[in-house]
């Protein structure tokens, strides 16, 4: 699902990342650590390609990204489903619109579209607020939409960002349920954060980003 060979970035003359190697299968849930500053967002977004790596490969839902081509990157993206670390939500849309909008993009007809979002809006305790703005929720529940929106075309994989920054143990501990839930239903889940205490106690795989390279 994931796979990295020897992969080097940096911005201009700083080094973030130096021969990283590492493989992520289908169906894992894993935990990328590494303290602020660490590189787990750049890491991140090359494994997004939203940065090209200075050097190595990777490749990733079985695309090289070494080669992957202007005209084929929003299908490549179709397949990864992402939560930022401040969410990007369309801030005049409503709840209901910003899931909407994905599977609008995907070329999902009109009346599957309304079925998935309120399976979404179901499922993620947001049914209530489908007609609200996104400033008008709680920061809570605009996390749960950013999940639910990086989830409705149902992506092979699922790179969040921090989705758990700033919460406490136990809403740590639900949004972790919640990822768990998609991986059951066989959805790769590929989680940067700089909670390590946290990443144990959910019991998955754990690789440590530190000093450029992977512990
Ligand atoms: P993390 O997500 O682990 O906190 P980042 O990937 O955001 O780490 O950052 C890794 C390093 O790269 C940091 O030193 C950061 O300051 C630097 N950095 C991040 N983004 C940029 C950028 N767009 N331009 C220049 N330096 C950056
Ligand atoms: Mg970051």
């Amino acid at each position: 699902m994931i796979q990295l060979h020897q992969v080097s970035f940096s911005y201009d003359d700083l080094s973030v990342l130096e021969k990283v190697s590492f493989r992520v299968e289908r169906g894992e849930f894993v935990f990328l650590v590494g303290p602020s500053g660490s590189g787990k967002t750049t890491l991140l977004r090359l494994l997004y390609a939203d940065l090209d790596p200075v050097g190595g490969d990777l490749s990733v839902v079985g695309q090289q990204l070494t080669r992957l081509d202007k005209v084929s990157l929003p299908y490549f993206r179709q397949k990864i489903g992402l939560v930022f670390q401040d969410f990007k939500l369309l801030a005049n849309k409503t709840v209901q619109e910003n899931l909407a909008l994905p599977q609008r993009l995907a070329g999902t007809p009109p009346p599957t579209i309304k079925e998935n979002v309120n399976k979404l809006l179901n499922q993620m305790g947001l049914l209530h607020h489908q007609k609200a703005l996104p400033a008008d929720i709680s920061g809570n529940e605009r996390r749960r939409l950013a999940i639910a929106r990086a989830v409705i075309n149902n992506p092979l994989l699922l790179l969040a960002d921090a989705p758990t920054e700033g919460l406490d143990l136990r809403l740590s501990l639900e949004v972790m349920a919640l990822l768990d839930a998609l991986n059951f239903q066989g959805m790769t889940i590929f989680v940067a954060t700089s909670d390590r205490q946290l990443a144990e106690k959910c019991n998955k795989r754990i690789i440590e980003l530190r000093d450029g390279g992977i512990h």
